[in-house]
């Protein structure tokens, strides 16, 4: 078995696990406070994970948690495999009836306030951070300032909705509830969409590619920061010895490192399950396509939310991203539930892509906690986890980075 290091012989400061949009930003923010980092990824390349071709969405403002009060009207359905949008594969398997139970707990109107502001603050931290990174490191990712346009179909939900823009006024967000007339003069493609009660407009939210983000950020922190980068290296065990950790790998290398950030998506389940910690991740697969732009493309993204589908404008390309299917723990593209999603899409918006030229069909796994917000904590002695953001990954990554880093220094 060889000794690895960062190269210069002594062992890293930090090491962290995962080269997605989290761990990426995690290194940035260590390696910017003067650390000596060493990523180490099981994949080829940054961003191959979840973050790889995700909905694209910097949501800054509309951090809704997955569980509310709608959850139970839906769950019937959900269970029986008859909602569209949302499934849950039923297991035998204890995690899945404990992460179930506590989802469940979280599905109470106070909790769904208290969940959605949680994520908010990291949100907003995650926008500034993300500023602050631009301004020094100018990144060319397709980031636009878009807007976002919640389209609702259902009265009903227009109270909720409205009372939830007021909550998240007192933060500084910017949200206005509009008739379909408003929203379609802010954005024309909404003009296709029928049977429309209400659009929530978020003008300040952002967009960009994930994959281009991480590739370019990687360079930066390679070329300024000195970080060494390990692909093809697949963490296996951790193991804590004298005043270091030691990560042995599938090829049989022991790598040390003083301190460690896990950072690992969905993939953190078992290496927490290897440490005897406990896992609060379930995966909650979902699909994208990415496809020229249609006759009639939004500029702004939009969220159909009856259907669960965003469609976000990168360039001259349209994403389209949706499906939640519960408790599906491979990555794999299941051609009837791709259908689905592309059958949405046509239904919701027909004229946004050019749904005969979709490219590569892809499908990655959501880590999401029963509070659909991060855990960012100290785990061990030197061991800082950063996992389970859900399906605000890419909004909150920047933040999650910055809160990583300060709680790992602090505790140095
Ligand atoms: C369909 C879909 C749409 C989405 N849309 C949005 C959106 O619009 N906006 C948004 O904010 N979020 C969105 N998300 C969520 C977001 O993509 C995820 O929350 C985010 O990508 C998680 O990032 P991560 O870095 O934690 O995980 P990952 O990107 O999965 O990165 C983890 C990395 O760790 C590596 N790894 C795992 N185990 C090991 C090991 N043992 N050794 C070495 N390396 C290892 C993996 O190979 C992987 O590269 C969406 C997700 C999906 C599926």
């Amino acid at each position: 078995m060889s000794l690895h290091t960062t190269g210069s012989g002594s062992p890293a400061d930090v090491a962290v696990i995962g080269a997605g949009v989290v761990g990426l930003a995690t290194a940035y923010a260590l390696a910017r406070r003067g650390q000596r980092v060493l990523l180490l990824e099981r994949t080829t390349g940054p961003a191959l994970g979840t973050s790889f071709a995700n909905g694209a969405q910097l949501s800054y403002a509309y951090t809704d948690a997955m569980a509310g009060p709608a959850l139970w009207r839906q769950l019937p359905a959900m269970l029986r495999g008859q909602d569209a949008a949302f499934r849950a594969r039923n297991s035998m398997d204890p995690h899945y009836w404990r992460w179930g139970l506590a989802f469940l707990r979280n599905a109470t109107a106070h909790r769904l306030q208290r969940n959605t502001l949680a994520t908010l603050m990291l949100a907003l931290e995650s926008r500034a951070a993300m500023a602050e990174l631009l301004a020094r490191h100018p990144l060319s990712f397709e980031h636009a300032v878009s807007g976002k346009l919640h389209v609702y179909y259902d009265a009903a939900a227009l109270p909720k909705a409205r009372a939830m823009i007021e909550c998240k006024r007192a933060f500084g967000v910017k949200q206005r509830l509009l008739t379909m007339e408003e929203a379609s003069a802010v954005e024309p493609a909404l003009a296709d969409a029928r049977n429309v009660a209400g659009v929530v407009h978020s003008p300040e939210e952002e967009v960009g590619d994930p994959w281009q983000f991480s590739v370019q950020l990687l360079h930066v922190l390679r070329e300024q920061y000195a970080l060494v980068a390990r692909f093809g290296t697949d963490l296996q065990q951790l193991q804590r010895e004298a005043g270091h950790w030691r990560l042995i790998t599938a090829d049989g290398q022991a790598l040390q490192a003083r301190q460690v950030v896990l950072c690992a998506g969905i993939d953190s389940h078992l290496l927490l399950r290897k440490l005897g910690l406990h896992s609060p991740l379930m995966a909650v697969k979902g699909y994208s396509f990415t496809a020229p732009c249609g006759p009639l493309a939004p500029t702004a993204s939009i969220t159909d939310t009856a259907r669960k589908l965003v469609f976000c404008r990168l360039g001259n390309r349209i994403r389209v991203a949706g499906l939640a299917d519960v408790n599906h723990w491979d990555t794999t593209v299941d051609p009837v539930r791709f259908a689905q999603l592309v059958a949405m899409a046509r239904a919701s918006l027909p004229q946004a892509a050019d749904y005969a030229r979709i490219e590569a069909p892809w499908a990655g796994l959501r880590p999401v906690t029963p509070q659909s917000s991060p855990v960012i904590t100290l785990a061990r002695e030197g061991l800082v986890l950063n996992i389970g953001h859900g399906m605000l990954g890419w909004t909150l990554a920047m933040g999650s980075g910055e809160r990583a880093a300060r709680l790992l220094l602090e505790r140095a």
